[in-house]
C-alpha cells in the first residue's frame, strides 16, 4: 500500500491505496484546487468573493453551489444549529491564528445577529449573501473534497483506498482480503492519532467527526473551541466531547457532524435519523449515545 502526505485546510491529510505514487500525489494535489476556490482567506476564491461583494450577487463554480445547497438543507433541517454565516464569529474567536483569545460578550453578540443564513440566496450560479454577512466553509467543505478525491481515484481504477483529512476518513471498498476497513476514533483525551475509543469497521462510506479536542483553548479550565452555537457566538458548552457520522456521503455527513455537535444527542440522534446516516457521541462524563442498529465497537480504554 503506498501513502501520500499533504499539508491542506489546517490539518495534514493522508491517501493510502494500492496503486502508484504519482497518481495519489495527483489525487492530493486536487487540494489546492478546492483550496483556492473554498478558502475564506484566498483572495480570488468563490468565498472570498461573496465575502466581498457587499450585497451583489456573485456567479460561483458549481462546486461552491452543490456545498451551499446542502450547507442550506442541512441549516434548515436543523433549525440554524448548522450555519454558515458564523464567519465572523469565528474570526473574532481567531483559533487557528495561534493567537486564539476570548472576545468581548458585545461584539460576539452583535456579530452574530447578522448571522442569519436563511438570506443567502441561490439562484442560477449567482449566490447573495447580505452586506455586513460572511461565509465560512470550513464545517462542510471537507467533506465536500474528500468525496470528489474519492471519485478521482475510481474514476482512474482505483477502488480500495482510505482517505483521512484530519477527522474526515473516508474509504473506498475493502481492504484486499474483502474485510472493511476498521476506522478508528480518537479518545478525546489520548494524544493526537494514538489512542481509539471506538472502531467502526466501513466500507465504500465516510466517518466524521467533530470533537472539541480538535482546535481551540483553554482559559481557567474552561474548554473554547471551533464550534459554536450560532444563538450565542459562544463555542458550545453542552457536554459532547465527540460526536461521529457515517454516511455514504460525505459532504453531507461533514456538515451533519457539525450541526449534530451543535444540538447535542437528543435532537441531534433524531436529525440523524431522518437523513438516514449513523451516528455517535461521547459526552464528558462517558454517556455514548447512538443510532438504532449503528454498527461499531467500544474499545476497552474508553474514558
Ligand atoms: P474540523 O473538521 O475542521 O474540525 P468541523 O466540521 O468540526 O471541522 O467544523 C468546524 C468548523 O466549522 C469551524 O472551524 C468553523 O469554520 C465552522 N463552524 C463553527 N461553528 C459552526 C456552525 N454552528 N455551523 C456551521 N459551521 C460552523
Ligand atoms: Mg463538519
Amino acid at each position: 500500500m503506498q501513502t501520500v502526505g499533504g499539508k491542506y485546510f489546517d490539518t495534514f491529510n493522508t491517501i493510502s491505496a494500492w496503486c502508484e505514487q504519482s497518481l495519489l500525489q495527483q489525487a492530493m494535489d486536487q487540494c489546492a484546487f478546492y483550496n483556492a476556490l473554498l478558502s475564506k482567506t484566498v483572495e480570488g476564491s468563490d468565498v472570498w468573493r461573496i465575502n466581498h461583494a457587499g450585497g451583489e450577487p456573485v456567479p460561483v463554480s458549481q462546486h461552491t453551489l452543490t456545498i451551499l445547497k446542502t450547507a442550506a438543507e442541512i441549516s434548515e433541517a436543523s433549525q440554524g444549529a448548522f450555519n454558515i454565516a458564523v464567519g465572523p464569529v469565528i474570526n473574532l474567536w481567531r483559533f487557528t491564528s495561534g493567537e486564539a483569545k476570548v472576545p468581548d460578550g458585545e461584539s460576539i453578540k452583535t456579530l452574530i445577529s447578522h448571522a442569519d443564513c436563511s438570506k443567502i440566496k441561490l439562484q442560477g450560479d449567482a449566490v447573495t449573501v447580505p452586506a455586513g454577512m460572511e461565509i465560512d466553509l470550513g464545517g462542510i467543505a471537507k467533506g465536500y473534497i474528500t468525496d470528489r478525491i474519492a471519485d478521482f481515484l475510481r474514476e482512474r481504477g482505483v477502488f480500495r483506498a482510505i482517505l483521512n483529512f484530519g477527522g474526515t476518513v473516508v474509504t473506498l471498498g475493502s481492504k484486499p482480503d474483502g474485510t472493511p476497513w476498521i476506522v478508528g476514533l480518537q479518545h478525546p483525551a489520548g494524544e493526537h492519532g494514538k489512542k481509539c475509543w471506538a472502531a467502526v469497521p466501513c466500507s465504500d462510506e465516510s466517518v466524521v467527526t467533530s470533537g472539541v479536542y480538535e482546535r481551540g483553548f483553554y482559559v481557567n479550565g474552561v474548554r473554547y473551541h471551533h464550534i459554536v452555537d450560532p444563538r450565542t457566538g459562544w463555542p458550545v458548552q453542552n457536554g459532547v466531547d465527540c460526536v461521529t457520522v457515517c454516511s455514504k456521503n460525505s459532504l453531507l455527513a461533514d456538515g451533519l457532524t457539525t450541526a449534530l455537535f451543535v444540538l447535542g444527542p437528543e435532537q441531534g440522534l433524531n436529525l440523524a435519523e431522518r437523513f438516514h446516516v449513523h451516528a455517535v457521541y461521547l459526552e464528558r462524563d462517558g454517556k455514548i449515545s447512538y443510532t438504532t442498529g449503528f454498527n461499531f465497537v467500544i474499545l476497552e480504554n474508553t474514558p
